[in-house]
């Protein structure tokens, strides 16, 4: 009964795509049962989740919140979600998301925005009149946690898309090192930067939600084969011999005061933590945005080839159509404007005539903020940084200037592009009494760093 009246709850959010509150009671009683015969519950034994709609479930629609996938039942399931079953968890639905996770919003789904459940006040000073963006793409899972209509949720993140929408609700998510989890199952959008993590209330509950989720999978050639830590086990807030970096290019020009103030209370309590901070360079850091608009859009758009009304979802078969025609057809509907956007971007810079120029550039720049970051980390353990440059944005704010809603990723977008370990921690509310994030980016297999370091701030 909990479980129904929490997605009631959350259909004034918009927070998900369906619901599935049999499936998470089922798990709860599988629990009961367990309990009963004394045997182990699991790592997440009875743990109702929500479902980043973007993860293969079997049975269960499948979307990636567009109009093109719409009605897609897989027969599979993805190797995380399988995995949190695996550890006792049960669903409670599948979330909403931008499109394709392409957004820093959630305004791009098909199904709707998703509502924050944090308020402002109005441009006219009308006291919690202003309905905020939750973040994106990962914004139904941000939400759904925020307004406590389940604990833990997944998230995905391809720049930003775990700890942006993190930052924005006050909770907490890590996307870990590159390939610590499977992609097998989940919607491609960049696939060399698509990287699935937790999102929850707080560091432990991410570091036991991660624990279930890691792991090999044949099924992904760029899965890491190394074992999972116990990272639940390893969690220590204490700081103590420990190096923080703080990187002095994430001060930009006109940053915003309460963003400035909020990486300085981070920095005090690391200190009282017992954490030396030591200043560190990360030189190409303003080129990591261009860089991830050139290269994610061009994963994108070799990765979306697939549907074309044959293979998944939607066909438009217009009368006496050729299968040109259907493509077209297809294509035009199915893919709201943000995906077409993607699209073109990413297939003008892997054209013959631009290809050096733009996408072929852009690896050199990837290449060299993954040498700013091996660099920086021969002086510092982990590294501290704002996660947006702003707090939440109101719904609508940014909708006409994709531009401005791609400057939100400016300081999420680095450590995508190194594949490294990255978190977003609640660091307190700004003077409008929204929450602001902290970023603790780590070395490549260091999420136990990563996770002690935020821990130490919550
Ligand atoms: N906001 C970024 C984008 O639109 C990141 C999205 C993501 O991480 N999935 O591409």
């Amino acid at each position: 009964e909990a479980f129904n009246g929490n997605v009631a709850a959350a259909d004034a959010l918009n927070a998900f795509i369906v619901a599935t509150p049999e499936k998470a009671i089922a798990a709860a009683e599988a629990v009961d049962a367990k309990r009963a015969k004394g045997e182990s519950l699991g790592k997440m034994g009875g743990v109702p989740i929500g479902m980043k709609d973007l993860f293969a479930t079997d049975g269960v629609q499948t979307t990636a919140a567009s109009h093109m996938l719409e009605g897609f039942v897989p027969q599979y399931e993805s190797t995380v979600s399988q995995k949190l079953w695996d550890a006792g968890a049960g669903m409670l639905g599948k979330l909403n998301l931008d499109q394709f996770a392409m957004g820093s919003s959630n305004e791009t789904s098909y199904f709707g925005n998703v509502i924050s459940p944090w308020r402002r006040n109005d441009a006219n000073g009308v006291p919690g009149n202003a309905a905020l963006a939750p973040g994106g793409s990962s914004g139904g899972s941000s939400s759904a946690i925020a307004a406590r209509l389940c604990p833990a949720a997944t998230g995905t993140d391809t720049g930003g898309s775990i700890r942006q929408p993190a930052a924005f609700t006050g909770i907490t998510g890590i996307k870990p090192t590159y390939g610590r989890c499977s992609r097998w199952g989940v919607v491609a959008f960049a696939s060399s930067l698509d990287q699935a993590g937790p999102m929850a209330r707080d560091v432990t509950d991410c570091a036991i939600m991660l624990e279930a989720m890691a792991g090999f999978d044949p099924k992904d050639s760029t899965s890491l084969d190394m074992p999972v830590p116990a990272w639940e086990a390893g969690l220590n807030p204490d700081m103590k011999g420990k190096k923080v970096g703080i990187p002095r290019e994430y001060r930009m020009d006109g940053m915003d005061d309460e963003i400035a103030k909020s990486w300085d209370d981070g920095i005090a309590w690391l200190k009282d933590a017992g954490a030396q901070v030591v200043d560190i360079s990360l030189p190409h850091t303003k080129y990591a945005l261009p860089a991830y608009y050139i290269i994610a859009p061009a994963e994108a758009s070799s990765n979306l080839a697939r549907y074309d009304g044959v293979r998944y979802g939607l066909r438009d078969l217009p009368e006496g159509a050729g299968l040109q025609d259907m493509y077209a057809a297809t294509r035009a509907d199915g893919f709201g404007a943000e995906v077409k956007r993607r699209i073109m971007i990413g297939t003008y810079v892997l054209s013959a005539g631009f290809y050096d120029a733009y996408y072929n550039q852009a690896q050199r720049v990837r290449a060299l903020i993954a040498r700013d970051f091996e660099q920086a980390f021969e002086q510092c353990d982990v590294i501290l940084a704002p996660t947006c440059p702003s707090a939440a944005f109101a719904l609508g704010d940014k909708t006409s200037d994709p531009l401005s809603m791609y400057l939100n990723d400016v300081f999420a977008v680095p450590a995508s592009l190194a594949g490294l370990p990255a978190m977003s921690v609640p660091a307190g509310l700004n003077s409008e009494g929204l929450p602001l994030g902290l970023q603790i980016i780590g070395r490549a297999f260091d999420e136990q760093g990563v996770l002690n370091a935020g821990l130490a701030i919550e």
